[in-house]
């Protein structure tokens, strides 16, 4: 016990000179543990991260279920896992204060303001934890759902705001719905699953006035598919030190759903508030680490990704279209489309075809979600969705 004592607090102050922010919680494990057993994690139909039961182990002809892209990871970070091999007997730390340095001098935001774990879900989890302590959280609805529906079951109370004719959230009526039992104000931008983005202006002077009576919390993870997510990103709010925070991921665009790492981007303060609930430096591998470094902005890689995602989108678009079907125009790696027979029978009669969708009930009607795969993956949808539409 005094070893295992000892060797975290060496670990604590040899990561907290490597740079970037490290937090330790003894109490991260007892605040973890007894949440997650008394989860009931049934899937539902809007959870990302939950494997469908029917789901095959391995190969679906389409997997177009997870909004992962298919292009990646990127060669440089193939190559720079190769090489963490010999090294993976070391600790990741060094690793974490490398890439936070890059972050930080890419966006220009002080290395006190970057937060990482393995993946934006932990740092939606520790949000949903802390923020369903001391509050209501507003969300949009519908929009990605895992942190309310953590905060929910977590004993949270949440509201929900419906979206707008055009399918994009409704940031006045989310700001009406502001009161003095407010601890939290969700935003999804691209918003997930309706691939609709919101008015670059307007958010910004939303998060203005809105974050002097409550965090906001802004979800980023498909800002890398629009043409210019530095005119979009809140990362701005922040470095003018409004109480914003920003989470990203390297599970989109990147190619990194299964390597895990994403991180936030707060006010010092808050990232040592939720750094409480979750591991950060000590939960992501040496491995992601230097993955992440080796293709941090790598234009070549990404433009190539955004391209070929492009493409397959267009294919989809005149799949829809010939087949008769309309579609909400989408800004990110995915598209929303309403059916015209019941959802639950369409992703099982599609997954019968060995390709993988999601759908969603809202507005009284039944909706697809496809995720943006490789050519041959489109192909298999659209031979699969002419047999059923
Ligand atoms: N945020 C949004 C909007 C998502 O759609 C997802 C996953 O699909 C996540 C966060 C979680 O991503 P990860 O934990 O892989 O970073």
């Amino acid at each position: 016990m005094a070893n295992q004592i000892n060797r975290r607090n060496w670990i604590k102050s040899s990561a907290m000179l490597a740079g970037g922010i490290t937090f330790f919680s003894n109490s991260v494990s007892g605040l973890l543990a007894k949440p997650f057993n008394s989860l009931k994690r049934s899937f539902t139909v809007s959870d990302e991260n939950v494997i469908p039961p029917t789901l095959p182990p391995t190969g679906l002809k389409a997997r177009l279920l997870a909004n992962e892209n298919p292009f990646g990871p990127s060669a440089k970070a193939k190559k720079a896992i190769e090489a963490a091999m010999d090294t993976s007997y070391q600790y990741p730390f060094m690793y974490y204060g490398q890439l936070i340095d890059k972050i930080a001098a890419f966006e220009g935001v002080n290395k006190e303001q970057i937060f990482m774990d393995a993946g934006s879900s932990p740092l939606l989890l520790a949000a949903a934890m802390h923020f369903s302590k001391n509050g209501t959280i507003i969300t949009a609805d519908p929009s990605y759902d895992d942190l309310p529906k953590k905060a929910a079951d977590l004993g949270g109370k949440i509201v929900h705001v419906p979206l707008t004719a055009d399918y994009k959230l409704d940031l006045d009526a989310m700001e009406k719905s502001i009161d003095s039992t407010t601890s939290l104000v969700y935003i999804c931008n691209p918003n997930n699953p309706t691939a609709t983005v919101l008015d670059a202006a307007k958010l910004k002077a939303f998060c203005e006035r809105v974050s002097k009576k409550t965090p906001v919390f802004i979800d980023e993870a498909y800002i890398d598919y629009l043409p210019n997510p530095q005119a979009v990103t809140l990362i701005d709010a922040v470095k003018k030190g409004q109480n914003v925070i920003v989470a990203r991921t390297f599970s989109k665009l990147y190619g990194f759903a299964g390597l895990r790492i994403g991180y936030v981007v707060a006010q010092p303060e808050m990232l040592k508030t939720l750094s409480k609930y979750t591991q950060g430096s000590m939960s992501i591998s040496a491995t992601t680490l230097m993955a992440a470094i080796a293709s941090y902005q790598d234009r070549e890689f990404l433009d190539d990704a955004l391209a070929k995602t492009m493409l397959s989108k267009k294919f989809l678009y005149e799949t829809l279209k010939k087949e008769g079907y309309d579609y909400i125009p989408s800004s990110t790696n995915f598209v929303m489309f309403p059916l015209k027979m019941d959802g639950q029978k369409f992703t099982a009669e599609m997954m019968k075809r060995s390709v993988g969708v999601r759908f969603w009930k809202f507005n009284n009607k039944d909706w697809c979600r496809v995720s943006i795969g490789r050519m041959d993956e489109m192909q298999a949808f659209a031979d699969a969705f002419k047999q059923l539409s």
